[in-house]
């Protein structure tokens, strides 16, 4: 079994605490800063063997170098970021597996956000992180890689059981239904989401984890093939990719 604690860090980042509770092995996903982590890992833990990277964005990494120099922990990050992230110890690409005691991860490649942005899912435990590539009714910029790359890496999220839960790396949960809510004004799903975000948000709780079957439901940016929508976006005759282009822009606008 694994165990995952939230942590909010800086304005609005993520980072998660993880326990395999089998071999008592401690990993912290995306450290964005070490003072906020390390405060939870010295009382809960006093140790902490792997960080995981899904990107090298500094509010993902900002807490490596520290936590390593303290723990002596291993960095697990995508090859593909080497020359980014410093000290790198497992270097992983996609397909590979990396052991965190009895609970697999799968490393899935899914550029866009980034050139190496990877995410790390375990289907025994149906559970993904995702960093700066899904979040909860959005996706990340494309700041290094082409529409086409995420387009792709969001259909590669897409395809995984619908029961998967989605640790992602930001808190942009609100912001993001008020995009879906204006483009995708007939999807039914959205104002009962947005009274259950609110409530969460009053209440100082995290909207994540989210599951994949909520995000295909609402996630406006994984609904690119659905018709009804490129009716009410007047793009009836646009491929998916199209639309999501054209959403992406939007977005970025909004
Ligand atoms: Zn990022
Ligand atoms: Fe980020």
């Amino acid at each position: 079994m694994l165990e995952i604690s939230i942590i909010k860090c800086l304005t609005d980042n993520y980072s998660y605490l993880i326990k395999d509770n089998n071999t008592d092995l401690i990993g912290i996903v995306d450290p964005s800063d070490f003072e906020t982590v390390d405060n939870q890992i010295r009382t809960k833990y006093k140790k902490l063997d792997f960080i995981l990277n899904t990107h090298h964005h500094q509010d993902h990494i900002g807490g490596n170098a520290e936590l390593k120099k303290k723990y002596n922990s291993k960095i697990v990050a995508s090859k593909i970021d080497e020359d980014k992230i410093p000290n790198i110890d497992y270097k992983v690409v996609e397909g590979d597996i990396f052991k965190f005691g009895d609970t697999k991860f799968e490393i899935l490649f899914i550029p866009g956000h980034t050139k190496g942005h990877i995410a790390f899912y375990s289907k025994l435990e149906k559970t993904v992180f995702t960093g700066d590539t899904l979040f909860s009714l959005g996706c990340g910029r494309i700041f290094e890689g082409t529409y086409n790359q995420m387009y792709n890496s969001l259909n590669k999220l897409k395809k995984l059981p619908s029961d998967t839960k989605i640790f992602c790396g930001h808190e942009y949960t609100k912001k993001n239904i008020e995009f879906c809510m204006k483009y995708d004004f007939n999807n039914k799903y959205l104002v009962n989401k947005l009274n259950w975000i609110n409530l969460q948000l009053q209440s100082k709780k995290p909207t994540l984890p989210t599951t994949l079957a909520e995000e295909i439901k609402m996630n406006i940016f994984l609904r690119c093939n659905i018709p009804s929508l490129k009716k009410d976006l007047k793009m009836e005759k646009a491929s998916d990719e199209e639309i999501f282009k054209k959403l992406r822009d939007l977005k970025d606008q909004f």
